[in-house]
């Protein structure tokens, strides 16, 4: 197939396109029309068709694949494995959802999971969409308060989580913040359902509100509960994500055209076959999770491989060996952890047979060139980076190996994807930006199927975040981004204040937020800066109400260490940020607004850029003082 012509038709004849794609999935009612648009920016795929994500990820399969691994859980932390057919997945998706529906869980209502990488997890996400509820996965390396201010925004009826995840060998609490959160929070669910994992003996439990996730299952064993089918465009999930301001943003995925945007990719963009392994190497608690260990390959009736532990324990090999002992064709990563790879015994690439892999994705941060280079000659096989965000669920732009696999470009994120008209726009101008300009990447609407509906309750929000950057209609992704003379894309960073440390996606309002919580603090700039192995990491700049506190080395390591603690206790580890550094005045204009960008640009040595509204030239210096000492 020809490339220009399959993307030409996806978005010129989108209704024809989509229209054949939706015939990759069971509906139980057909849509009546593939898409309506009659209310932009929103748009609804497949209206009026019926489906249901769970029957097509699982029930479908069982007349052909009953026997066959569906999903297999490899903890190298518990060094235990758990491997379900489609038979016994489909058993165990029956008696969750049973144990849920008698929590009183029902089509719409919220199910929040905050879940390390075990199989229950993933049963309660399928468990949920067998009946029309809507999961909230939160990542387990948010903290309580993160937790919280995500159970209000759901208002979930229930909560589902593990006694404890594990992490580098040592036990990481989960029901322990749980309790918390839910102290913090203003709507917490009437129920909380605990995989004992038998990792924390001390775990308090609520009378009346807290059960064991295994008993409580274990009353349905035998339990069959039929698919709930919902309209294509009523809610699967809710997945939170960082943006410009302190709140995260719910972003919001229909039913069918997310089911039907992930069977063509898994298609085309995988080029994966039913029978197949997957290896994706994310986390549930993040979009590729949701599309790539959970729906995508079991929709597509491949194995997929859910993998509990560090790419680097009990040694550097372990992803390797995974690869050669079920026989992965497809695998996903992410650059961070190839370059963390990079730096240990390449002779771990080559003591495992990789014979199956035919691809290795990575996406959701910027892919250098050395590592690339590293990857790919070490596998012989294409290594496809693939550029993609929580909102749009699945690649916007990438290589295409199941259409036709044009050379590799280092550094490219390849093309728009077929069913994404993506233009790259100067920001100043609104037109059209030339090859080789710097502008910001939209696409134009309507959003193809299986990208964000709306922020969960509140469209204005929606409409305000995406769609309103420019006079034209177009949806930002709030990237920078050139396409060059070949129409190669290449990504060049956010254009917001959102940072990208190791593939994840941090709001430094969020991070300005937690530090400004110390009592100490007066005023905080974050700004993200480049790091050889994360991409990029954090660094607080901040002064405080009484200078003299760090005067002493000592007293500065202190208070160092207290602002950190204090992130993390708001947002997590995954927030922590990489330094803080005291400073007496901040570059800020004379409106007061801080001049993000220039602190940045100085803190990685580079030039401050346009300075004509700054205020006191003096900050300059701080910040350059500051980074210098270390
Ligand atoms: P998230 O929503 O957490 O997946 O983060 C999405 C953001 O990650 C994008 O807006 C980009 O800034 C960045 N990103 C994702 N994939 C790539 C890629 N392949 N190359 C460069 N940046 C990427």
């Amino acid at each position: 197939m020809n490339y220009e012509a399959f993307h030409q038709r996806s978005v010129t004849d989108m209704e024809g396109f989509w229209g054949e794609q939706a015939g990759l999935i069971h509906w139980h009612k057909p849509p009546q029309q593939i898409l309506d648009f009659s209310q932009p920016p929103f748009r609804k795929w497949f209206v009026g068709g019926e489906t249901n994500l769970c029957y097509n990820a699982v029930d479908r399969h069982l007349a052909a694949r009953a026997e066959q691994a569906a999903l297999v859980c490899i903890s190298t932390e518990t060094e235990q494995t758990r491997s379900y057919s489609y038979a016994q997945l489909h058993r165990e998706v029956n008696a969750v959802a049973a144990a849920f529906a008698a929590l009183g869980v029902g089509k719409g209502d919220r199910v929040v999971i905050y879940m390390p990488m075990i199989a229950e997890a993933i049963i309660s996400m399928l468990a949920c969409a067998r009946l029309g509820a809507v999961h909230s996965v939160v990542f387990g390396g948010f903290a309580a308060p993160n937790l919280a201010v995500r159970i209000d925004d759901a208002k979930p009826a229930l909560l589902v989580t593990a006694d404890a995840g594990m992490r580098n060998g040592k036990p990481v609490p989960y029901k322990h913040l749980v309790d918390e959160a839910c102290q913090l929070a203003k709507f917490p669910p009437r129920h909380v359902l605990i995989a004992n994992r038998g990792l924390d003996q001390a775990m308090p439990l609520t009378a009346g509100r807290d059960l064991d996730f295994a008993s409580l299952c274990a009353e349905y064993a035998d339990a069959d509960v039929p698919v709930t089918w919902v309209e294509s465009n009523e809610p699967s999930y809710i997945l939170y994500t960082s943006g410009t301001t302190g709140t995260p943003k719910g972003v919001q995925r229909d039913t069918g055209g997310y089911c039907v945007a992930l069977a063509a990719s898994m298609k085309y963009v995988y080029n994966a076959n039913p029978g197949e392994t997957m290896f994706t190497t994310s986390d549930i608690g993040w979009v590729v999770g949701h599309s790539y260990i959970v729906y995508g390959p079991l929709i597509h009736g491949m194995t997929t491989i859910c993998y509990e532990g560090m790419p680097t324990r009990p040694d550097a090999g372990i992803w390797w060996k995974i690869v050669e002992d079920y026989q992965v064709t497809t695998m996903f990563s992410s650059p961070t952890a190839v370059r963390v790879l990079k730096k240990q015994d390449p002779e771990y690439l080559r003591k495992y047979d990789l014979s199956s892999l035919r691809y290795l994705f990575l996406a959701g941060e910027p892919l250098d060139e050395p590592t690339s280079r590293w990857i790919s000659d070490a596998l012989g096989v294409p290594v496809i980076d693939h550029y993609w965000q929580t909102e749009t669920g699945w690649a916007m732009l990438t290589y295409l190996p199941g259409v036709e696999l044009k050379p590799n470009r280092f550094g490219s994120p390849g093309f728009a994807n077929y069913g994404f008209n993506i233009r790259v726009i100067n920001e100043a101008t609104g037109a059209d930006a030339e090859p080789n300009e710097k502008g910001v990447l939209v696409v134009v609407p309507p959003l193809p199927p299986g990208c964000l509906s709306t922020v969960w309750g509140n469209d204005e929000r929606f409409v305000k975040s995406y769609f309103s950057q420019f006079k034209e209609l177009l949806y930002t992704s709030s990237d920078w981004a050139v396409r060059d003379d070949d129409g190669y894309f290449f990504i060049l960073g956010r254009t917001d204040d959102v940072i990208n440390v190791a593939g994840h996606r941090l709001g430094t309002r969020e991070i300005e937020e937690a530090v400004q919580a110390h009592s100490a603090v007066a005023e905080v700039a974050v700004v993200g800066i480049a790091d050889q192995l994360k991409g990029q990491e954090a660094i607080v700049f901040a002064t405080l109400k009484d200078p003299s506190r760090v005067e002493t080395t000592d007293g500065r390591a202190q208070l160092e260490k207290e602002v950190l603690a204090k992130v993390v206790e708001q947002l997590g580890p995954v927030a922590r940020p990489k330094h803080v550094y005291f400073v007496n005045a901040l570059p800020k204009t004379r409106s007061g607004k801080l001049l993000r960008r220039s602190i940045q640009a100085l803190a990685e040595g580079r030039d401050p850029g346009d300075l004509s509204t700054l205020d006191d030239p003096n900050s300059l210096d701080e910040v350059r003082r500051a980074v210098h000492q270390g």
